[in-house]
């Protein structure tokens, strides 16, 4: 196993667990944290026993791939400076809240031959293993991922913060760009949006409905996924899973279910679970930590030379679709939608 040396850079809030859970990976040395904040730097690097680096430019030629964990405003910035020393990069979502900086570091990352990860974890949530599979595109997809204000990432509107977590998972599920887009947002605490909805049509027949807030009472991260007969209920933060499949009976029957005799109706209401639908209630909770899945994955992909799950330019399509929402709720033109990868 290759011993592979790392470093996280921006150790607040988030960053703090990249270097807790990297520094006990097998093989992986934690070289040391950076922050800015210099108490802090010093607090976390103590903390895991490391030396620190106010300033991040020290690290790049002492690893081999570093975390990025510093306010999205900064992504661009330091990103590609370990990109630009062929330093694989973990850039936590979203990869950047401007497109032409996300193409660029895609791009970068491609002519340095480094790896590029981002930090999407929803994507190792394991209630999405729910999902069934089908050859049909989803008829209709609505998401609500909303919580109480927390203070931090406002330096990006909430499209940026909450709702690009949706915004890949329905790319990753619909596999195509958006053709049309609307979308209202506003902000409640006088700085960037802090409620947004859009509506989203793809090519392919695909509806989603997508609301994201961080000015709610309580936090819900839901969506709701329909295809002509089938439903699946996600719950991302309680990790439970509701799916309905139509059965052969449900198919064989279609003449039951419109007008039936008055004195049918209860027993066949009694069969729609069961016999005309398989329903399936799964609980996927009490699993492993989602960011020691992420990282874990980014170590082999930097190890192995591989692709992740969330690589560079799925990571920029939901940068692109994001951007596009923003500009549809400022009454902006957009610049244009990307294939999804
Ligand atoms: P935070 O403000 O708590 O932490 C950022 C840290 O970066 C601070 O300690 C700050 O001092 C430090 N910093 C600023 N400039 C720096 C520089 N030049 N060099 C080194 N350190 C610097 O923010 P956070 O909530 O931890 O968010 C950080 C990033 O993680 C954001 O991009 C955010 O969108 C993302 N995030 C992702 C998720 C997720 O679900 N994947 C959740 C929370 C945050």
């Amino acid at each position: 196993m290759t011993h592979l040396r790392t470093a996280v850079i921006g150790v607040g809030h988030l960053g703090q667990h990249h270097a807790r859970i990297l520094r006990s990976l097998p093989g992986v040395e934690l070289v040391g944290v950076s922050d800015a904040n210099p108490a802090r730097c010093a607090e976390v690097a103590a903390n895991c026993g490391v030396p620190a680096f106010e300033n991040f430019r020290e690290l790049i030629d002492r690893v081999d791939a570093a975390s990025i964990v510093v306010p999205t405003s900064l992504h661009f910035e330091v990103a590609s400076e370990f990109l630009n020393a062929g330093k694989s990069v973990l850039v936590e979502k979203p990869l950047t809240a401007d497109v032409a900086q996300a193409n660029h570091l895609v791009e970068l990352a491609r002519r340095r031959g480094a790896i590029l990860q981002v930090g999407h974890i929803e994507r190792f949530n394991p209630v999405l293993h729910a999902v069934p599979q089908s050859n049909e595109p989803p008829r209709l997809i609505e998401a609500r991922r909303v919580a109480p204000y927390s203070f931090r990432s406002t330096d990006i509107s909430v499209v940026y913060d909450l709702m690009i977590h949706d915004l890949d998972i329905v790319l990753s599920l619909v596999g195509e760009p958006a053709s049309r887009i609307t979308a209202t947002a506003w902000s409640v605490f006088g700085g960037l949006e802090d409620v947004a909805t859009a509506h989203l049509s793809f090519p392919c027949g695909t509806e989603a409905h997508i609301t994201a807030s961080r000015a709610d009472v309580h936090a819900r991260r839901e969506m709701t996924i329909r295809w002509p007969c089938s439903v699946c209920q996600l719950d991302f933060a309680t990790r439970r899973s509701v799916t309905s499949v139509p059965t052969a009976a449900f198919h064989e029957s279609t003449n039951l279910f419109i007008n039936p005799p008055f004195a049918q109706m209860a027993s066949l209401r009694e069969k729609l679970r069961g016999t005309f639908f398989e329903v399936i209630e799964q609980d996927y909770s009490g699993g492993p930590e989602l960011l020691a899945l992420e990282l874990e994955q980014f170590v082999t992909c930097v190890r192995e030379h591989r692709e992740p799950l969330v690589n560079g330019v799925r990571a920029r399509d939901a940068v692109l679709l994001a951007d596009s929402i923003l500009r549809a709720a400022r009454g902006l033109a957009p610049i244009g939608l990307v294939k999804a990868a």
